[in-house]
C-alpha cells in the first residue's frame, strides 16, 4: 500500500485490507483530499455527516474546521481504527448501512446536514434517491462519484446522459460538477475515472403542484428505450393529442425533453397507470 502523506495528529495504522464487496477505494492524494475539503468548506458549527469515512483520509481534513462529524461506516472492522484517529474530536460514529440510515435522525433543524461521502460505487445511485427524499433536512450534498455518474447528474436536456437520475435530482436540486479526480488517487485504483458533485436543495419548490413520484415513473417509463420515440414508450399511457396540446412532438425522444415539460406530462399521467 503506498504512504499517504498526512497531516494533523490522528494516527492511522494500515492494516486493514481493502474490501472489494464494500467498494473500498481509499483516498490517498493529499492534494486531493484539500481540494475536496476546500470544495466543501466546512465551518466550525456545521452538522456535517459522512458516508462511508473509511479510513478517515477526508474525516481528518474536515475536521481542521473544528466541525462535528457523525459517520455511517458500515465495515465493523473499521470502527476501533476511526475512534482511535478521532478520540479527541467532536465524532459520532454509526456502524450502519447508510441504505437504511434514517438521516432525519441527525438533523437539528431545517435544512442543517452537509452530507459528505467518496462513495461507494455500487451503491451511489440508489443512495442519491434515498437521500433525495430527505431534502427538508439537508443544506447541501458533495459527492466523490464515478465520473459517469456525475455527467448523468449534470446532464442537460439533448445530452446523451439526460435522463431519470438527471430529472429527479435537478428538479429539486442545483447540481454543480465541481472537477474529476484520477484512478491514481486511491488505493486500491478503481477501474473509472470519479468527480466530484455538489448538490444543493433549492429553498423554493419547483411547481409543488407537480407530485415527485408521479414525475418519476412518468420519466421512466419515457426513458425505458432511450432511442425509441415518446410515442412508442408512452403507448396507452399518454395520447399523442394529449402530447400535442402540450407542444411537444410524439415523434421526439425523451432526453430531447426540458424538465418543465416532463413535468407537464407527468400532470396528464393517468393514476391507473402508477
Ligand atoms: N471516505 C474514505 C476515503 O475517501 O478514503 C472511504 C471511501 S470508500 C470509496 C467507501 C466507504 O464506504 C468504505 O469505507 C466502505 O466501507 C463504506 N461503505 C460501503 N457501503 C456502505 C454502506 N452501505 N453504508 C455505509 N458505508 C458504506
Amino acid at each position: 500500500m503506498p504512504k499517504a502523506s498526512r497531516r494533523g495528529g490522528a494516527s492511522r495504522p494500515k492494516t486493514h485490507a481493502p474490501r472489494k464487496r464494500f467498494g473500498q477505494n481509499f483516498l490517498t492524494d493529499q492534494g486531493v483530499i484539500s481540494a475536496i475539503a476546500r470544495a466543501i468548506n466546512p465551518q466550525k458549527d456545521d452538522n456535517v455527516v459522512e458516508i462511508g469515512p473509511g479510513q478517515g483520509a477526508l474525516t481528518d481534513a474536515l475536521f481542521e474546521s473544528g466541525c462535528a462529524i457523525k459517520a455511517i461506516e458500515i465495515d465493523r472492522d473499521l470502527q476501533s481504527q476511526l475512534r482511535v484517529m478521532f478520540f479527541n474530536r467532536d465524532f459520532t460514529l454509526f456502524n450502519f448501512d447508510a441504505l437504511k440510515f434514517d438521516f432525519n435522525e441527525l438533523s437539528d433543524g431545517d435544512h442543517d446536514l452537509r452530507i459528505v461521502g467518496n462513495l461507494p460505487y455500487n451503491i451511489s445511485t440508489p443512495l442519491i434517491f434515498k437521500l433525495l427524499t430527505h431534502l427538508p433536512v439537508v443544506r447541501d450534498m458533495h459527492f466523490m462519484l464515478q465520473k459517469e455518474v456525475v455527467d448523468r447528474l449534470a446532464a442537460r436536456p439533448g445530452n446523451k446522459h439526460w435522463g431519470r437520475l438527471s430529472v429527479m435530482t435537478q428538479v429539486d436540486c442545483d447540481v454543480e460538477y465541481l472537477f474529476d479526480v484520477p484512478p491514481e488517487a486511491f488505493y486500491p485504483q478503481p477501474k473509472v475515472q470519479s468527480a466530484i458533485v455538489r448538490l444543493t436543495p433549492k429553498m423554493t419548490s419547483h411547481r409543488p403542484e407537480c407530485s415527485r413520484e408521479e414525475l418519476g415513473k412518468l420519466v421512466q417509463l419515457a426513458f425505458t428505450q432511450r432511442r425509441k420515440t415518446l410515442r412508442n414508450n408512452l403507448r396507452g399511457v399518454i395520447d399523442d393529442s394529449v402530447m400535442q396540446r402540450l407542444g411537444i412532438d410524439p415523434a421526439c425522444r425523451a432526453e430531447t425533453l426540458t424538465l418543465d415539460q416532463l413535468m407537464d406530462l407527468s400532470l396528464q399521467f393517468p393514476r391507473a397507470a402508477i
